[in-house]
């Protein structure tokens, strides 16, 4: 049970409660068992340890409520699919800053590029890139330390992803095993990426810099035996709102079930939110507590792959202000049992 008890406590993580000990083998072993994915290279998660401090053990009277985590696509969920437009999302996104809700960013897009999101949002927390090809975390964002991953400006990065140039290549076989041809973001001049991304040349250069994951177009009929051919070769492929795409064993649903465990770890119980569009998004959003699907030109096949999710009304970010304001109204007549002021979060 957290003990994000009212929204005037925020939920910053670096607000953390209580001195736990090391529990990380049980807890990643449980986290690993239930994450469907003995494909990751997930071996770097067994050295990790953690050790939590509180800083504020006060729980404020009355009731407790979970702790509500905010996973969401990009483009063509909160950014309006052509116009990458969030303003009619404000009002959601006012209100989640000021409860201080995490909003996580789950994407396709380059590290590079969700930067400059970030930086328009004012977002601080955790953030996935290129279909889960990375886990960005801001450095003492949790209150415990992760041994394991690599620090980089400022980030603890945890990498899911295969390196971008065996995509390239992998991508390069399969379309000549096929003779399909492809054009893909290595192929594409920084103008290609702007025309048919319908993004800024200065986007278009940081969305060019790919590390795990390589958008591309078919240009032949024979799709089905290039994808095969992907597949024979031990990648994926998946559809975004715009491409395809070529990735390694990664997907967006590992790095949510790792950030979810960490964010667990500091606070006990949470919930989760998972907002998406595309084909790309099926096993994020069955990895959360409450899908919500953007109407999108996909939706009505993305429902049927998660049929317990709830679909907007409106795509892009009117839909999306709309479903998390309609969550967010809900969460807070959400009332569990009341906590004493001493439980605090207890490790696992
Ligand atoms: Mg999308």
């Amino acid at each position: 049970m957290s003990l994000f008890t009212s929204h005037q406590h925020r939920a910053c993580p670096g607000h953390a409660f209580g001195e736990f000990g090391c529990a990380s083998w049980e807890a990643l072993s449980l986290f690993l068992r239930d994450a469907d994915y003995y494909s990751i290279r997930y071996t770097a998660f067994w050295h990790y340890s953690y050790s939590l401090h509180v800083i504020d053990s006060t729980v404020p009277a009355g009731y407790a409520t979970l702790m509500l985590i905010i996973f969401t696509d990009l483009d063509g969920t909160l950014l309006d699919y052509e116009s990458y437009s969030y303003d009619a999302a404000r009002p959601a996104l006012a209100i989640i800053k000021d409860m201080g809700i995490p909003l996580v960013l789950v994407t396709s897009k380059t590290r590079a590029e969700v930067e400059v999101w970030r930086e328009r949002l004012d977002n601080h927390d955790p953030f996935i890139v290129e279909n889960g090809g990375a886990l960005y975390l801001p450095r003492k964002y949790f209150p415990f330390t992760l041994q394991a991953p690599a620090y980089r400006d400022g980030y603890a990065v945890i990498e899911f992803g295969t390196p971008y140039g065996e995509l390239v290549d992998t991508l390069r076989a399969a379309s000549s095993e096929s003779q399909c041809s492809v054009i893909g973001f290595h192929d594409m001049s920084i103008q290609e990426v702007s025309l048919r991304c319908g993004i800024s040349m200065d986007l278009a250069v940081l969305a060019k810099r790919r590390e795990y994951d390589e958008p591309f177009e078919i240009l032949d009929p024979g799709a089905d035996q290039l994808l095969k051919c992907i597949e024979s070769r031990k990648k994926q492929w998946t559809r975004g709102g715009r491409f395809y795409h070529i990735l390694g064993p990664n997907d967006k649903s590992h790095c949510v079930r790792l950030l979810t465990h960490f964010y667990e770890r500091a606070f006990g119980e949470v919930s989760t939110v998972g907002l998406g569009d595309g084909l790309n998004d099926t096993r994020f959003l069955k990895a959360v507590d409450i899908p919500i699907v953007l109407k999108s030109a996909e939706s009505a096949r993305l429902l049927a792959r998660v049929p317990r999710a709830r679909q907007t009304e409106l795509p892009g970010s009117e839909g999306w202000n709309h479903a998390v304001l309609e969550i967010l109204q809900n969460h807070g007549n959400h009332r569990v049992e009341p906590m004493p002021a001493d439980s605090s979060i207890q490790s696992a």
